[in-house]
């Protein structure tokens, strides 16, 4: 048997992960700054959870889902995105009993059976955001505005497009649902064969077809736009007001339907030119229905997620050089009383937050200063017989090319200032080592 992973999933390998870390934490950084708290859900749920929020006639519940049936026959589907599963937990732990507003996001693998590419895998990473409890309008610009905050933040929203627009609510989109069947129906000879399906059960979504026939019949159907209800119009007058407020630029764009049944009013998408077909980086929508489908209470909602896997490829485009794992220090020692002592400044450096190094297998200090350079490690300290016996070790600025020899209780003080990120570091782990 050939030792591979399986079509459409990928390894990320220690080479790359310091990228993902860093765009993770960032993340966080922000999501938090906002006020939504992590929650991690299962990556399985019931396949029932998936069919009933993301609607039975979507892509991805006709053909993308990994679904299965257990051991005692009930349906399993590994999740193909994170809002049904936090919309479950919400309600099965009746979170709206103990706030009215929750600020939720996860970071986690998705899964979808869909033809892989650049860009489009089978299992994929999504970092999403989910505001439960509010329906104003200040909500939707403040959902979106930390999104956009976000990939301002790891610097790459000059490669991005922000686009808005509504698609009404269950008093408006019924209409306009029937006004783009009569559209459809009189130029069926033009639409794809998907598109003929859709026309039939979800016609909002031929505006969506990326075939061209039916990209320039969408030129002239009905715009959701002018098809708004007053309160959804005013709803996305708002929206729009409030990110204008703050600078947040967006473009207008009403063929945005997402994909997905659940959304109403505010949706939203940020697209790239950079990245080829899968053009779209990060997306959401509000969803005032989808809690109470779900069996919960009436809750307005509105949430995005977005595609690591994308981020990771735009950032590698703005930031090619590599994200390397940082070595403060490398500690070089000759015989087994200096490896002995080595062992014990190692564990004393890494305890007050520098990251050290050193060899295993007793080789010679010509081996190992060379890993210490492959590691690009900032200083090396060098213990020898000689330096065992005078309590004294070398210290070499390895930037610097220069050497100098220390005592052995001096080697922390002189580290901890040249040591950057130990002076960021705030936990309460770290200032109790650092007192040490
Ligand atoms: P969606 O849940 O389809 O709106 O997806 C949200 C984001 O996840 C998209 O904008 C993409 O960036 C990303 N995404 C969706 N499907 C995939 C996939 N198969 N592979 C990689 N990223 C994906």
């Amino acid at each position: 048997m050939q030792i591979k992973s399986i079509r459409g999933f990928n390894d990320i390998l220690p080479d790359k992960i310091k990228r993902w870390h860093h765009i993770e934490s960032t993340a966080k950084e922000i999501l938090e700054l906002y006020g939504f708290s992590e929650i991690r859900t299962p990556v399985i749920e019931f396949t029932d959870i998936f069919a009933r929020s993301l609607g039975t006639t979507t892509d991805i519940v006709e053909k993308e889902m990994y679904t299965f049936t257990d051991r005692d026959g009930s349906s399993l589907t590994l999740r193909p995105e994170g809002t049904a599963g936090v919309v479950r937990a919400y309600i099965e732990h009746a979170l709206y009993s103990i706030s009215p507003i929750w600020k939720l996001y996860y970071m986690g693998m998705m899964f979808r059976h869909e033809r892989p590419q650049k860009g489009r895998y089978r299992g994929f990473y999504q970092i999403g955001a989910e505001l439960f409890g509010s329906k104003d309008p200040f909500s939707d610009a403040e959902v979106i505005t930390m999104l956009w905050r976000f990939f301002e933040a790891i610097g790459i929203s000059n490669y991005l497009t922000l686009e808005i627009s509504s698609i009404g609510d269950d008093r408006c989109r019924p209409l306009y649902r029937s006004k783009l069947i009569e559209f459809f129906s009189s130029r069926k000879d033009t639409l794809c064969r998907d598109c003929l399906r859709r026309l039939q059960q979800n016609p909002i979504r031929i505006l969506d077809c990326k075939q061209e026939g039916c990209k320039q019949l969408t030129q002239d159907a009905p715009s959701i736009l002018d098809n708004l209800c007053k309160e959804c119009s005013e709803h996305f007058e708002s929206v729009q007001k409030n990110l204008q407020n703050i600078g947040i630029n967006f473009a207008i764009n009403p063929r945005i339907v997402r994909g997905l049944d659940y959304y109403t009013r505010t949706v939203f998408e940020v697209t790239t030119k950079e990245l080829g077909a899968q053009n779209a980086v990060g997306a959401g929508g509000r969803y005032d229905k989808l809690v109470e489908e779900l069996g919960g209470p009436p809750t307005p909602a509105i949430g995005f997620a977005i595609g690591m896997e994308r981020v990771v490829l735009l950032h590698e485009k703005a930031f090619p050089e590599d994200f390397k794992k940082q070595v403060d220090v490398f500690i070089a020692y000759i015989g087994s009383e200096a490896k002995k002592k080595a062992f014990l400044i190692a564990d004393q450096l890494r305890r007050n937050s520098i990251a050290t190094e050193l060899d295993y297998e007793d080789r010679s200090l010509k081996s190992q200063l060379k890993r210490a350079d492959k590691l690009g490690a900032r200083f090396t300290i060098i213990i020898g017989e000689d330096e065992l016996k005078q309590d004294k070790v070398k210290l070499r600025n390895m930037k610097e090319s220069t050497e100098e020899e220390i005592k052995f209780e001096d080697i922390f003080p002189k580290l901890k200032n040249t040591c950057s990120h130990l002076s960021n570091t705030t936990s309460d782990f770290h200032r109790n080592q650092k007192a040490l």
